[in-house]
């Protein structure tokens, strides 16, 4: 008779415990996994999943513009709010099913309530009972930071309350400028909304490529999204109109919501950490080691409660390496040095690999190739968008160590540059990689000019490529 009660106890039913939980089953360990709220976790219950939907809702607003431009006549478009959410609602309903479904097909043990630490192999349900396991996996995730200690800060609501709005916000400021402060500015801006982005620095998107960052501001600007910079909110009032928010350089704005997107924070507390003797780092985020394993030996984390990159994606990898590792006898590590991501912005971005900054600090000598064109689509459509991309090559070796796009498909389009460059593709064998014509994809292919310098003549190409 085994000591403990279960092999592994997973605490937290998000995109990483479900995928650990499910793969250790499959191992032929015996698994529980408590989830407090709903299965499928943030990325699937009120992140990547229903803001896509929204990105997607958006995005009609601008092909009925750019119909016109190819013959159509729209008329009597009109949106309801109401109706997307419920239908969002049904989809969101109908994933979490299936992600019950799967855990329970693995022979997983699903318990629907809060789970807590009591010690090394040891855990509390919110009901009382405890049990006992050989190993417990901490895949938490992460929640909105509501650190800002600012009169009427809960007035302001999240991406948690977005998803769930009655109305669409006619008006809105959002405080931040990450992924989440941008994506809702976009999406929210296509639907209708009047969109004011209030920023502490002077740039957006800290940490991407300098010239995706000053793009992405020109076009969010042009779509009609207010960027103030160099600001913060000093406070905010509800009144008869709405909400009052006061600026720290005084200034005053009116607005039907004010949304906080300001970060993220893992959920470390109240979780029994300290009671196992786990040890956090000064963000509150569990220290793991490259297989995911904390101080104490019987107790891993992974995802988001790690802080290491906070994608989904990079969760299931690693609960699944976690898996594998500890219950399949096939050790592997997650390698977190090349991660596609996109912000799904209008326009959207997809980067891979490092930035020209980065780049360069790392003392590296490089080749950048870039080019800025107006999409064929906007010729008719008449869209001022344009595309932009960034090739960033090692003189080293010829590889390509970045690829930094700016326009339609871009999140389609670096996921496979990110298998290229996986395979350690040179700029040689993205040249000797023939076109797909028309498409501003092959532009990437094409793409012959060295810039030396971040300035590049304007208009280099207008998806007419090489003929
Ligand atoms: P989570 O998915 O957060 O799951 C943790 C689970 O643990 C939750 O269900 C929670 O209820 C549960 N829990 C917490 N404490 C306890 C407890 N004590 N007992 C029991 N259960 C507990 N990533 C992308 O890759 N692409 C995107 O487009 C994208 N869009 C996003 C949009 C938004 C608005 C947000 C907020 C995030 C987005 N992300 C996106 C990030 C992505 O959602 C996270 O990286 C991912 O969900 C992390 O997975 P996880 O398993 O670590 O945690
Ligand atoms: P981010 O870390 O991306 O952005 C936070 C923003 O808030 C930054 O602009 C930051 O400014 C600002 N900020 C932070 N603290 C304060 C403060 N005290 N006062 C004023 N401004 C502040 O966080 P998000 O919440 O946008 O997203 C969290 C994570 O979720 C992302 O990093 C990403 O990993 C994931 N995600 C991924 C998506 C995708 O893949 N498409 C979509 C959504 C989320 P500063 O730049 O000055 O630090």
């Amino acid at each position: 008779m085994d000591k403990f009660d279960v092999d592994l106890f997973v605490i937290g039913g998000g995109s990483g415990g479900v995928r650990a939980a499910r793969i250790a089953a499959s191992h032929g360990a015996r698994v529980r996994i408590a989830e407090e709220y709903r299965l499928g976790g943030t990325c699937v219950i009120r992140g990547c999943v229903p803001k896509k939907l929204f990105v997607y809702a958006s995005r009609f607003a601008h092909e009925f513009t750019a119909a016109a431009g190819f013959g159509w006549t729209v008329e009597g478009t009109s949106f309801d709010w109401p109706t997307l959410i419920a239908n969002k609602d049904r989809e969101i309903e109908r994933l979490e099913g299936a992600y019950r479904g799967n855990l329970e097909r693995s022979g997983v043990e699903i318990v629907p309530q809060r789970a807590v630490i009591t010690g090394p192999n040891e855990v509390e349900l919110a009901d009382g009972s405890r049990v006992t396991a050989r190993y417990i996996l901490v895949a938490t995730g992460g929640r909105p930071n509501l650190g800002l200690d600012i009169p009427g800060r809960e007035l302001g609501i999240t991406s948690n309350e977005m998803f769930h709005l009655p109305r669409l916000p006619a008006s809105i400021v959002i405080q931040g400028a990450g992924y989440i402060a941008l994506e809702f500015a976009s999406l929210l801006a296509g639907l209708g909304s009047k969109v004011t982005v209030v920023h502490r620095g002077d740039k957006l998107l800290r940490g991407f490529d300098e010239e995706i960052r000053e793009r992405l501001s020109k076009e969010l600007e042009a779509a009609g999204i207010a960027l103030e910079f160099g600001v913060t909110i000093d406070s905010i009032d509800a009144t008869d109109q709405g909400r009052r928010v006061r600026l720290n350089d005084g200034r005053v704005l009116l607005a039907d919501e004010v949304m906080l997107a300001i970060g993220r924070v893992p959920n470390t507390v109240g979780v029994g950490l300290e009671a196992a003797g786990v040890q956090l780092n000064p963000n509150g985020a569990i220290v793991v080691d490259e297989n995911s394993r904390t101080n104490i030996p019987s107790i891993y984390a992974v995802g988001d409660v790690t802080d290491r990159v906070n994608l989904t994606p990079i969760a299931i990898r690693e609960g699944h390496a976690f898996a594998d590792t500890v219950f399949g006898g096939k050790p592997w590590v997650v390698d977190h040095s090349l991660v596609p991501t996109a912000v799904f912005t209008e326009p959207e971005i997809g980067v891979v690999g490092l930035t020209e900054e980065e780049a360069r600090a790392q003392g590296r000598r490089l080749d950048i190739y870039k080019t800025d064109f107006r999409p064929m689509k906007a010729t008719l459509s008449g869209s001022p968008s344009r595309v932009f991309m960034k090739i960033i090559v090692d003189q080293k070796d010829d590889k390509v160590i970045g690829v930094h796009l700016i326009g339609e498909a871009s999140a389609e389009i670096i996921q496979i540059v990110g298998i290229t460059m996986t395979v350690g593709a040179t700029k040689a064998d993205f040249d000797r990689t023939l076109a797909l014509h028309p498409s501003a994809a092959e532009e990437l292919v094409t793409l012959r000019t060295k810039h030396d310098s971040s300035d590049l003549p304007e208009q280099s190409a207008e998806s007419t490529p090489a003929i």
